[in-house]
């Protein structure tokens, strides 16, 4: 590298004096202050020893031994912390994992969009609707979504909120994932709820029938391994606001070291990841694994100065990086960056986010995606890995378990005289359950070929 950058920061603390892009303008800093003293002294939500875990499972991406699924909400909402609606995302996500695991024989790694994902960057810091401006809505934990002045109001309060229904959801994420329900046993009942004439629904129940008949196969050979009672999930969302993450920082007695305690995995977005500003200045101290995010401009050498500052002294697992160039882009753009950071840098484990490079407006105003435009990014991601002998590691996706007409396209068509219908989203548009489940299947026969 020939360009300089000040050096590291010393203390958990030392973003405080970066420039942080995307922090919402709080009218009121001593109720901010509040809140957030109040917060450090709450317990964290996720363990060292949990976030410890996951980066061990990431290396085994990184290498190329398995294969990240990462899926949720663009935006949470606390009016969503609903046991119903927890159970449809998780249970899709733990249906993409079976159609993955069991279509490709690679282990999936699981991480949620999930109990932590309340923050959201914006393009534009208001928003015009007539002759009326309000600031833009940056996600429940800063303001509220209705277009008036009251609910667009940054209220610091919205912090502790987060933290609750992080936790809430939190724990039923734990008991969901260990209390049997996630039991590979009953992974057709997975499938109850949805629409399972879909043909990704008729797959699925094919493809359970076929768990079941191995299981069977098993048990009479006297096979019964723990590992299938239970799963591993692990929560994760864009780092966003700096004061709520260094309110729930906690150091590890067994290290001394700072952890984020708000979720396993964090990552910087597209918007925030200046090398110079305070997101990577404070991702740098944390020791969790972390992820980037690398849209179509991002260069090969941004992306060995980020190897460089925060995963210095190259342990496998600490760091991802999520593509996000685009459909139209990625087959272009990436291989050069894949190459440098293969060739130069510590090993990182590739992921795919095919959502955020693809989104327009359609003419009726709704923000949208195509399901074809979505699955030609993960088509070109994988051709870029094949190509170069690398691991296409991951999908980063937007979803959600219920019906909604977000993104366009699919198996059973969603088209945009749709859109209106169940347009629910409290940001960007999501793959419904059965376009995810339809994803899950066209990746896994990528992962095969
Ligand atoms: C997101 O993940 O919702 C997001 C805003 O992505 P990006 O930072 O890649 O634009
Ligand atoms: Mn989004």
């Amino acid at each position: 590298m020939t360009t300089h950058h000040p050096p590291p920061p010393t203390t958990p603390d030392a973003w405080r004096g970066r420039p942080a892009a995307q922090q919402p303008h709080w009218p009121d800093r001593e109720l901010l202050r509040e809140v957030t003293d109040g917060l450090s002294r709450a317990p964290a939500l996720v363990f060292p020893e949990e976030c410890d875990r996951l980066r061990a499972r990431m290396a085994a991406v990184a290498r190329g031994e398995a294969f990240l699924l990462q899926g949720g909400d663009c935006a949470e909402t606390f009016a969503a912390v609903t046991a119903d609606a927890i159970n449809r995302t998780l249970r899709t996500l733990l249906q993409m994992a079976v159609v993955l695991t069991y279509g490709a024989a690679v282990p999936v790694v699981k991480v949620g969009r999930i109990a932590g994902q309340y923050a959201k960057p914006r393009s534009r810091p208001t928003e015009t609707q007539g002759d009326v401006t309000l600031p833009a809505y940056r996600g429940d934990a800063v303001n509220g979504l209705a277009f008036t002045a009251a609910d667009r109001r940054p209220d610091p309060r919205r912090l502790r909120r987060t933290y609750e229904a992080s936790a809430a959801t939190l724990n039923l994420v734990r008991a969901f994932a260990t209390g049997g329900y996630a039991d590979l046993h009953r992974a057709h009942t997975w499938n109850r709820g949805f629409v399972s004439d879909a043909p990704a629904g008729r797959r699925y129940e094919e493809l359970t029938d076929a768990i079941e008949r191995s299981l069977r196969f098993m048990a009479a050979c006297g096979v019964a391994p723990r590992e299938l009672r239970a799963v591993e999930f692990f929560a994760g969302h864009e780092g966003l606001l700096l004061d709520y993450e260094a309110a729930l920082t906690r150091t590890d007695p067994r290290t001394g070291l700072p952890y984020a305690g708000s979720g396993h995995l964090l990552w910087i977005g597209e918007r925030t990841r200046d090398l110079d500003g305070a997101h990577v200045a404070y991702f740098s101290r944390i020791r969790n694994p972390i992820a980037v995010k690398l849209g179509p401009n991002a260069t090969a050498d941004q992306a060995l100065a980020y190897s460089e500052k925060l995963n210095p002294t190259a342990e496998p697992g600490r760091l991802t990086f999520v593509v996000r160039m685009g459909a139209a882009a990625v087959r272009d753009r990436l291989p050069t960056l894949v190459e440098k950071v293969t060739a130069q840098a510590a090993p990182v484990a590739w992921v795919c986010d095919p959502m955020h490079g693809n989104t327009f407006e359609a003419p009726s105003g709704h923000k949208t995606r195509r399901f074809d435009d979505i699955l030609s990014e993960v088509e070109g991601f994988f051709a870029v890995h094949r190509a170069l002998g690398t691991h296409a590691g991951g999908l980063h996706v937007e979803l959600t378990g219920d019906d909604v007409t977000e993104c366009i396209g699919g198996g059973d068509e969603v088209l945009v005289a749709d859109l209106p219908r169940r347009y629910e989203t409290a940001c960007d548009p999501r793959l419904n359950h059965r376009q995810s489940l339809e994803l899950a299947f066209l990746v896994a026969q990528m992962l095969r070929d």
